[in-house]
């Protein structure tokens, strides 16, 4: 019995479903394919400059990760909804499975895929493995989706999420036959022929996408490791990030504020059931941090049960009178945010720390966010392209969703007028300025600390003034329903 294994998000080996389902039954071979979105709109989000090196280190570790255990990994580019079909006829597979994917499109491309399989006369099954819950086994009484986090995490929190898998039995490796069928297609590709790190597909021209290849190859490279068995190497130290989580979640200036696992999550090196288990057995963590930390994950559970019912949150919003928002088209400002030279310091810090590490503390992402969004009145849409491009951990959900959060537009969002003062943040959470120090200076727009202090980069607002703009701002919207 010969499974066809397609990979998406879910790039490991350990805590599979669907590969440890084909090595069950019998051999299993892998497919990766670096999708484009067809003219119909179907099928997975295209990859940001980040995502994109990522990625392909990450298939370089699974494909020697898959091939310790006998198991092939094929790679090809294009439409799926071509090539699943056609490698499954090509290499007379019996069988299909892949872990579910929660983005509208692309499950809808995914049904398409399934469909036109069974057609065929081939078995086909997808499995759980991106998410502890699936989006459509809970919702509120009442109503179709949660849109408010406390209540959705009260209805899962306590659901079991089943055992972690380990890693299938190597099977026998292929005959030097089989291994000529394989790469005898015409679709078959290797790694870098699916161009992942050429910078000139990308159909943005955003200034990162310009930078990209070997901006990400060189600088970012220096920060991360991509591939599972690094991941495992993080998971094992998990009490790094996670022990007093509780209290210093918030401070940016410490690498171990936080676990830094977000892109692990992102491109399925590490499954969620994973970290939960990993963060329920740690006898060293306290109670407090413990699930503190466990909560943060449950929010990235949220994100995706909110995209999965909302068809198009990366650009419409949610709570729809923001549709009329009146924004303000400024690309000189927006340039100054992507370049860290607003002369506000927390918000150049943190572009800049996006800008060499392809990541942003979380207390950073949301004061940046905000200073786009209100103070600049610029479209919130402009900042979540710009983190889609730049994020190690571009996620289809965190991403659009924490934009609209902030933003004030999207479910559960705090109210408008809570505008974050990005002075008294960095007071608050990095009062001895190590952060700041530390990143001011080191984005796309590089004007140094001294640089600053002469006066080269005064603050582009007023952030009083920008404050009281946008509170008008929103009071219109509301006047004009
Ligand atoms: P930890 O604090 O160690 O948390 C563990 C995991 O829980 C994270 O890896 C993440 O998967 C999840 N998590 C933590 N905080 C949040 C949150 N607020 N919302 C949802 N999930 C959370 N996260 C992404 O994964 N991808 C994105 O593209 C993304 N874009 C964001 C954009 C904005 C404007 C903001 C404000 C937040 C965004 N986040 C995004 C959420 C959050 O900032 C990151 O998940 C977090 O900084 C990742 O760091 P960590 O792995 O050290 O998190």
């Amino acid at each position: 019995h010969l499974t066809l294994v397609w990979f998406r998000d879910d790039l490991r080996v350990d805590d599979h479903e669907a590969l440890t389902a084909a090595r069950t039954e019998g051999r299993a071979i892998g497919l990766w394919i670096r999708e484009s979105r067809g003219e119909n709109g179907l099928g997975p989000r295209q990859l940001g400059g980040a995502a994109r090196w990522w990625t392909h280190e990450s298939l370089r570790v699974l494909e020697t990760e898959l091939a310790r255990l006998g198991i092939p990994l094929l790679f090809a580019a294009g439409s799926a909804a071509d090539i699943v079909p056609q490698a499954a006829a090509d290499l007379k597979v019996d069988a299909v499975r892949w872990s579910r994917r929660y983005a509208p499109a692309a499950r809808r491309l995914d049904e398409q895929i399934k469909t036109d399989l069974a057609e065929a006369g081939r078995e086909v099954h997808s499995h759980t493995g991106a998410l502890l819950v699936e989006p459509w086994t809970v919702s509120p009484q009442g109503g179709d989706f949660y849109k408010v986090f406390t209540p959705y995490f009260n209805a899962v929190r306590d659901r079991s999420v089943g055992d972690v898998l380990p890693a299938p039995q190597k099977q026998n490796s292929l005959t030097k036959a089989d291994r000529q069928t394989l790469d005898w297609h015409s679709w078959v590709r290797d790694l870098n022929g699916l161009g992942l790190l050429d910078g000139t597909d990308t159909g943005s021209d955003s200034f990162a996408s310009a930078r990209t290849p070997q901006w990400w190859r060189t600088t970012v490279a220096e920060h991360w490791n991509p591939g599972c068995r690094e991941a495992a190497r993080e998971l094992a130290d998990l009490s790094e990030g996670v022990d007093g989580y509780a209290d210093s979640h918030d401070v940016p200036a410490d690498p171990d504020s936080t676990s830094g696992l977000s892109p692990r999550l992102r491109f399925g090196e590490l499954s969620p059931r994973q970290l939960l288990a990993a963060a329920l057995n740690l006898p060293e963590l306290s109670d407090d941090d413990r699930h503190a930390w466990i909560r943060q994950l449950y929010w990235r559970e949220f994100s995706w049960h909110l995209t999965y019912h909302l068809p198009h949150v990366e650009s419409e919003p949610v709570r729809p009178e923001f549709a009329r928002f009146p924004y303000e088209d400024d690309p000189e400002a927006l340039r100054h945010w992507h370049d860290g030279t607003t002369g506000i310091p927390l918000v150049d810090a943190g572009m800049a720390q996006l800008w060499q590490t392809g990541w942003m503390h979380n207390r950073v992402r949301m004061a940046a966010a905000s200073f786009l969004t209100k103070n600049l009145l610029i479209p919130w849409w402009h900042g979540e392209q710009w983190f889609w491009d730049t994020l190690v951990d571009a996620d289809e959900a965190n991403n659009p969703v924490s934009w609209q959060w902030v933003a004030g537009c999207g479910a559960d969002a705090a109210p408008y007028f809570r505008i974050f003062n990005p002075e008294r943040q960095r007071e608050r959470f990095d009062p001895n300025s190590e952060y700041v120090s530390r990143w001011l200076g080191h984005g796309p727009g590089g004007v140094s600390q001294a640089e600053r202090s002469h006066g080269v980069c005064e603050p582009i607002v007023d952030l009083k003034a920008s404050r009281e703009a946008a509170l008008a701002a929103y009071d219109r919207m509301k006047s004009e329903a």
